[in-house]
């Protein structure tokens, strides 16, 4: 069966993600049709979504202005998976810590935005992940920390002692970009681990 992977693509890395997606796909002897979402009527008909990164105030403002965001809020209630990528884990929390970012609350954490910015805006850190046999090279571009937790959210990776990975349901969300590397595990993590062959 095709799984149809639907990446929000309003902003961000959609072919990184749709390679990523595809390379995890064939590792299960499946293939994955990638639908890139920039209007409502297509989430209700993905098996599983994509949330990038890039700037989480803009995609909040487009996806609540196209109606993508009650559409992105059913597919979870559904319990079908999403991987939520630094913006895109920003968006999806339960608190951004910024008024202009209106979060979706799918993922019960709270964040900080570009609190691993700044002073080094971009690095790479091999990551230890519940889950993979070894580590992950992550890539953290002005990436969100996770300050809270909740009591429901499992964390799959720390960085610095502070979470950067976590599962809250059928939801991954990672502080980093796993698909700025040739590496498909947590797109794997996120999407083959729980849904039907
Ligand atoms: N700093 C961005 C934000 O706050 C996230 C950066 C990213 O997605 N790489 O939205």
């Amino acid at each position: 069966m095709t799984l149809r992977a639907g990446v929000l693509a309003v902003q961000g890395d959609v072919s990184e993600h749709g390679d990523a997606i595809e390379r995890a796909a064939t590792a299960h002897d499946r293939t994955a049709e990638v639908v890139e979402i920039r209007e409502a009527g297509l989430v209700p008909d993905c098996d599983v979504l994509l949330l990038p990164g890039g700037e989480s105030t803009t995609i909040s403002r487009l996806i609540h202005r196209e109606g993508i965001a009650e559409e992105i809020e059913s597919h979870v209630d559904a319990g079908k998976p999403v991987l939520a990528t630094c913006a895109g884990l920003i968006v999806s929390a339960t608190d951004a810590q910024d008024d202009r970012v209106d979060t979706l609350n799918v993922i019960d954490v709270s964040v900080e935005r570009n609190a691993f910015g700044r002073q080094k805006d971009s690095f790479e850190a091999p990551l230890d992940v519940t889950g993979l046999d070894d580590s992950f090279p992550a890539v953290f571009i002005r990436a969100p920390v996770i300050d809270y937790v909740g009591e429901d959210v499992e964390v799959l990776a720390t960085w610095d002692d502070r979470p950067v990975a976590v599962r809250d349901g059928p939801v991954v969300g990672t502080s980093f970009h796993p698909e700025l590397t040739e590496d498909p595990r947590i797109h794997d993590l996120a999407f083959f681990d729980s849904v039907e062959s």
